[in-house]
């Protein structure tokens, strides 16, 4: 433990050097002024410190009476910089000053102790003081430790809560963040008057697909379609679910009805140029989505279940009328 020990009296300093030593402190460091003190605890007369000071001083014992300064106004500017607030001061006194200490506690010394040194009172109070510094220190070092914790933890809940929203699988958002999502934009496009649009889509004799090639070619494939599908999406607002086992959704905030059918006709035809061959598809030779699309404009007395139903009643339609194509829903909510 570093005791700094501030008086201009060369023989109070060697007095309470030997006292000191005698007692096993090693770690001594002497100022014959106030200025002095200040350049070792790394501050100027101002109380400004530099970012990356470090004092390592763990009890300062302060003449009351220095050269350069009042020791009890040395004691208030070193006390009002807060990386040295937890350092305690020890103001040293002779017996006809120690009347005039109440300014040196008011600006945060801890104890005094009289000159002449009696060396019972120096080390008792010196001991009992960087005591207390140990214990500020550790309970600092707790602080900071739970502070750490409590950050980790912080960043484990996000990866849990981003873990929990995706599908296993393909990676993409699943069922969950779909259905929150959904809530978000609908409340959002309530608020602003923007529409939702909904696209639904459906592999095409997926069932057939696993019979013929196997489940795990089917887990391939699911991935391949779902990776084809986001490469299709242009704005960071559009998200693609995983809405069931080989079928997907894709929420479009904001967008028209033009601009979702437009964007369900580039998904059908980048699945279909992916070019995976399906021996078992009735609709084509490679595999294919058939899709619904649906566009809603956000009332009170509407709701998702209604765009997810009248996405999924086109998405039938389209599964009706031969497959691999896009159909449009024909309830037209709005009016
Ligand atoms: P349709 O063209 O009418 O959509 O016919 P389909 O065969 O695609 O539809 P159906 O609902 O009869 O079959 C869906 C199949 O998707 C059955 C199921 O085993 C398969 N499937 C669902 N989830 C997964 C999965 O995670 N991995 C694999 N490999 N197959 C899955
Ligand atoms: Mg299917
Ligand atoms: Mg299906």
């Amino acid at each position: 433990m570093s005791i700094l020990i501030v008086d201009d009296s060369k023989t109070t300093r060697l007095i309470i050097e030997s006292y000191l030593t005698e007692s096993g402190y090693s770690d001594l460091l002497f100022s014959e002024s106030a200025l002095d003190a200040f350049e070792k605890l790394d501050i100027n007369s101002a109380g400004e410190t530099s970012v990356d000071a470090g004092s390592e001083i763990d009890l300062v014992l302060l003449d009351i009476v220095l050269p350069d300064m009042d020791g009890r106004e040395a004691c208030r500017i070193i006390k009002s910089v807060e990386r040295l607030q937890d350092i305690p001061v020890i103001m040293v006194t002779s017996l006809t000053e120690s009347e005039h200490l109440e300014k040196a506690f008011e600006a945060g010394a801890i104890d005094y102790i009289t000159k002449p040194i009696n060396k019972i009172e120096l080390l008792a109070r010196s001991r009992s003081a960087l005591k207390l510094k140990h214990e500020m220190d550790s309970r600092k070092m707790r602080e900071q430790k739970l502070l750490e914790v409590t950050r980790q933890l912080e960043v484990a809940v996000q990866k849990l809560n981003l873990l929990s929203s995706l599908d296993g699988l393909t990676g993409i958002a699943n069922r969950r963040r779909f259905d929150e999502y959904m809530d978000a934009e609908w409340r959002r496009g309530r608020r602003h008057f923007k529409p939702l649009s909904l696209i639904m889509a459906d592999i095409d004799f997926f069932k057939a697909y696993n019979d013929t090639y196997g489940h795990q070619a089917g887990d391939e494939c699911l991935m391949t379609v779902a990776n084809t599908i986001q490469s299709t999406l242009r704005r960071p607002e559009d998200l693609l679910c995983r809405y069931g086992g080989e079928e997907f959704t894709v929420v479009l905030p904001g967008t028209q009805k033009n601009g979702a059918v437009f964007l369900a006709e580039t998904i059908c035809s980048a699945v279909e140029k992916r070019a995976i061959l399906h021996s078992g598809s009735k609709a084509s030779d490679h595999v294919t989505v058939s899709l619904g699309v649906a566009t809603i404009l956000p009332t009170k007395e509407l709701s998702t279940a209604d765009l997810i139903s009248a996405a999924d009643g086109a998405l039938y339609s389209a599964k009706c009328q031969g497959r691999n194509r896009v159909m449009v829903a024909s309830v037209n909510f709005n009016n």
